[in-house]
């Protein structure tokens, strides 16, 4: 066995090792940290260059090598919560036995504030793309067998495509590719889709693009963005969320997550904000879960209904909100989501201080 261990690192920094066998190499990280799972980590290697970048709260922990030796393309991750051990297992090209696992690269065996990492990508394939409105597509990327990455429940991706000559970057918020599909996050590995619901802009820089990928092209994936603690989810009781256009992308997630893995909750209800009935997205998907599960209920408003629309219409308003934000006792845990365009939610925002929601109750996206 060999090890690479930083000897100086404190008891309480993270820190690696690496063993091998005939065909084997196990690279082992030691996060020294519980509440890690396998969205913690995030793997990549392309050519020789090995990085695995692990998440411990708003830091990184950056394992960063030029392999000593060819891998094969695949390889496994393993994490052993209770004792917040991380086990990558590369498949050596040959059967060598390796005197190093390789040469430090930037920022290898270091801990570093995530905000400082910089965004790393990876060219995902075009799987599918299929209308889901008139202008909102539903587009299912591969990554590639070199990656291990999941997007945790309410986290952003940029996407980057090359524009005129330059590298344009956007973010979205990936999503499940329906309501229904089972809810594997964090448990189960291997899931090499990722689906995001993007509305293309006729007028727009980077979504005319988008639309423009034939199946099998490649656009560049980034690592996952944190825009919500998860742990303002434990122990609700009741969710409300106020989603507008698009911004019903972190709503797919957060709804299964909050259906399958909050005990406590007694009731979910979401409004949904669009301009027509043709511009809701998942429209019949949302009645059938709201059939299937009592704790959810939908409302839909529309902006510009035609006149046999019988529902609630406007934008949002004082009105709406007072009558739909009824807590299911006066002491229960109450989160509140807004996601929408920038007006929407500064309105929205106004209104829940307006109706003394406080702030640890409200969570916001802005665009
Ligand atoms: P843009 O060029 O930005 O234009 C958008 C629209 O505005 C077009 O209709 C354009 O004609 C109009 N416009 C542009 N400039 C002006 C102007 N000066 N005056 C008036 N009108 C103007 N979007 C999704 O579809 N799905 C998602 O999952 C998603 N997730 C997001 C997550 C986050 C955290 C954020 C911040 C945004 C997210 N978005 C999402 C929005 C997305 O990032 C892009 O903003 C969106 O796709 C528009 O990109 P675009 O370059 O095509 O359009
Ligand atoms: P849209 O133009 O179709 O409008 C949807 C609804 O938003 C309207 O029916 C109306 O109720 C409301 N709305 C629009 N303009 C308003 C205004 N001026 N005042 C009050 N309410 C208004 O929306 P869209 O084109 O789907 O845009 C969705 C927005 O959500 C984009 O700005 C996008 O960037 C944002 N978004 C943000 C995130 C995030 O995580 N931060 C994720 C997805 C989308």
């Amino acid at each position: 066995q060999v090890t690479d261990t930083l000897a100086k690192e404190s008891p309480s920094s993270p820190s690696y090792d690496w063993f091998q066998t005939d065909s084997l190499v196990t690279v082992v990280i030691y996060t020294k940290q519980k509440a890690i799972n396998l969205d913690s980590v995030i793997v990549d290697h392309r050519d020789d260059s090995f990085r695995a970048e692990t998440v411990i709260k708003d830091y990184s922990y950056l394992v960063h090598v030029a392999l000593s030796h060819e891998i094969q393309e695949d390889f496994s991750v393993l994490v052993v919560e209770n004792v917040g051990k991380i086990e990558i297992v590369l498949k050596k090209k040959e059967n060598t036995s390796w005197k190093r696992l390789g040469h430090p690269q930037e920022n290898h065996n270091s801990i570093i504030p995530k905000k400082d990492t910089g965004l790393f990508y990876r060219k995902c394939q075009l799987v599918s793309k299929e209308d889901v409105t008139r202008d909102t597509k539903l587009f299912c990327l591969m990554l590639p067998p070199s990656t291990h990455l999941q997007v945790p429940v309410r986290q952003h991706v940029y996407l980057k495509l090359p524009i005129t000559g330059t590298e344009s970057v956007k973010p979205y918020t990936p999503v499940s590719d329906s309501l229904f599909s089972e809810f594997k996050e964090p448990v189960l590995p291997n899931n090499i889709y990722i689906y995001f619901l993007i509305k293309i802009y006729p007028a727009g820089f980077f979504t005319p693009e988008l639309d423009h990928l034939q199946i099998g092209d490649y656009v560049s994936v980034s690592n996952p963005e944190r825009n919500f603690i998860i742990s303002q989810l434990q122990e609700l009781e009741d969710l409300f969320l106020l989603a507008a256009g698009t911004g019903f992308t972190p709503v797919v997630k957060v709804l299964n997550y909050a259906l399958t893995n909050i005990p406590s909750l007694r009731k979910v209800k979401l409004m949904f904000f669009n301009k027509t009935e043709d511009d809701i997205i998942w429209r019949s998907q949302l009645e059938k879960l709201a059939c299937k599960d009592k704790r959810f209920e939908v409302e839909f408003v529309l902006s510009a209904p035609t006149s046999e629309w019988s529902g609630k219409q406007g934008y949002i308003s004082l009105a709406l909100l007072s009558e739909f934000l009824k807590r299911s006792s006066d002491t229960s845990k109450v989160l509140i989501c807004l996601c929408g365009p920038t007006p929407f939610t500064e309105q929205g925002m106004k209104m829940l201080h307006d109706l003394n929601f406080s702030k640890d109750e409200i969570h916001s996206s802005t665009a």
